[in-house]
């Protein structure tokens, strides 16, 4: 396809090719056709790249904070103008709908330029000493960073993660996920042509186990950070472990969502759609368990049916497409087993349960209602065009059922009554809580969970903090 780009990794600023290494086929999801190769790295392309990253290292962490929000900000104008053109691979190479790609590109535009502005606000402190005497608090780039990046926001989590490491006086080696390595590319080609130095930012692909065993069991690497599921992190924070590195982990989630009757149902249905139809539903905060008080359950359950049903699905090059494919073909199978898994327990399809057509990993948006807790759905995270939809009777029930799960990513809940909104925001367990509000995310707001969803924290100033190492200098 002549419009994605020609695959390559960036090891110490040069563009590694194919040649004889390893390679995988990236296939665009809509269409299942092949559109590019991507070079796997073997041991000699990563030791290349951690001594790189070893080198800056100790260049960046001597920069000045100036010069670190000169690339920032530079980067951030670069990804405006490439909008459209990163935009467009991620649909080629993910799926979603171009409207979606350029409010990821936005979503590192504005990520980048708070991170510049953080970058001008790293203090340390000075403790009060009797005189001759001097005790500073300082703040130091943590090292290093490995970064591991999964398909699902292609260009957000590459930004999510290359940002604050810049910032702070880190180099990276970024490894995106091998499904979507061109928009990884695209948006650490930014950094680098707004004078990222070559060596402080790298990108490399390959077999994930081997990749991460190989750059997690270096001590070059100080820090690793994680989006993807529990089960790899828990692997990941494993390997870290060994050589005592810090974590920040962004995995799963199973978006529990209390609905009260006391609220204006339409006004729900209307805020809680749009942020499932998202990059059809592969999304970690996306609402999946949708726990409604007896009184207001069949109206919502009717309600919500109908609008998700009309969502349109298709190519996502096509303006006028709401939901485009999911990513891979593991996840229509995951779909298809859990429906199948609930239905034999006794739970009702409201809609969808099918792929869509035979070509491309489509699914239809699908409602599964009054779903016994033992279902596979109810316990693992769906990760795909799914809505839970189940009634319970009470607050005390539904705030049981919400913390139920090991996940606490996000959590959302809609009542108008006041008291509740204090009590539900201080029981659920989730790092993230809305209510009467369907929005989660912001570049000045941290993203994070507890529990099986992960620890540290991306964006806010948090997500700085997490690069930062501390050191107290005692002076006599
Ligand atoms: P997976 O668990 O195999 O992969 C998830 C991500 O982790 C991918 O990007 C993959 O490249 C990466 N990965 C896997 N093994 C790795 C390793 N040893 N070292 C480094 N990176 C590794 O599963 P999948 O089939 O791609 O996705 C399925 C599940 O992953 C979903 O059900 C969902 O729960 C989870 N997921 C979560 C997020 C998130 O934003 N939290 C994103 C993508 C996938």
């Amino acid at each position: 396809m002549s419009d994605y780009p020609k695959l390559h990794m960036i090891i110490d600023g040069e563009k590694v090719y194919a040649g004889s290494r390893r390679t995988y086929q990236v296939v665009n999801p809509a269409t299942e056709e092949v559109i590019g190769e991507l070079p796997l790295a073997d041991a000699a392309d990563l030791e290349r790249a951690l001594a790189a990253a070893a080198r800056g290292f100790a260049k960046w962490r001597k920069t000045t904070a100036q010069e670190r929000v000169a690339v920032l900000q530079g980067a951030a104008r670069l990804m405006l103008e490439r909008k459209e053109q990163i935009a467009r691979i991620s649909t080629l190479e993910q799926g979603k709908p171009l409207e979606q790609g350029r409010l990821e590109v936005m979503m590192v535009h504005n990520l980048w330029n708070f991170y510049a502005g953080e970058a001008l606000r790293l203090y340390g402190r000075a403790l009060v000493r009797p005189t001759g005497f001097r005790s500073t608090v300082r703040q130091e780039p943590v090292g290093p960073v490995a970064a591991f990046a999964p398909w699902n926001f292609p260009i957000g989590n590459p930004g999510r993660k290359l940002g604050p490491a810049v910032a702070t006086g880190c180099s990276v080696i970024l490894k995106a996920a091998e499904e979507t390595p061109g928009c990884a590319l695209a948006v650490l080609q930014c950094l680098l042509d707004a004078g990222l130095p070559p060596e402080v930012g790298q990108a490399v692909f390959g077999v994930p186990d081997e990749v991460s065993r190989h750059l997690l069991g270096s001590p070059v690497i100080r820090k690793l950070s994680f989006t993807g599921s529990t089960i790899v992190g828990k692997h990941l924070m494993k390997l870290a472990a060994d050589d005592c590195k810090r974590t920040t982990m962004e995995l799963g989630g199973h978006g529990p969502v209390l609905v009260f009757a006391d609220m204006d149902i339409d006004q729900v249905v209307n805020a809680m759609v749009p942020p499932k139809v998202r990059n059809a539903g592969q999304v970690c905060i996306s609402p999946t368990r949708f726990i409604v008080e007896e009184a207001a359950f069949s109206k919502f359950r009717d309600a919500y049916t109908a609008r998700y049903a009309a969502t349109k699905v298709g190519y996502g090059l096509d303006e006028s497409v709401e939901m485009g494919p999911m990513a891979n073909p593991r996840r229509p199978e995951a779909m298809d087993h859990m429906v199948a898994d609930a239905r034999a327990r006794g739970a009702k399809l409201d809609t969808g349960g099918t792929r869509i057509g035979n070509q491309g990993y489509f699914y239809a948006p699908t409602v599964m209602s009054e779903v016994p807790l033992d279902a596979l759905m109810m316990n693992e995270e769906p990760f795909g065009p799914l809505a839970i939809i189940n009634p319970f009777p009470n607050e005390e029930a539904m705030i049981a059922e919400a913390n139920r799960l090991p996940y606490g990513l996000a959590a959302y809940a809609w009542t108008n009554d006041y008291k509740r909104q204090q009590r539900v925001a201080g029981e659920l367990e989730a790092g993230m809580v809305t209510v009467n509000t369907g929005v989660v995310a912001a570049p000045d707001a941290p993203f994070c969970g507890v529990k099986w969803s992960g620890h540290g924290h991306e964006d806010g100033p948090e997500g700085v903090q997490a690069c930062l190492v501390t050191k107290v200098v005692h002076e006599g």
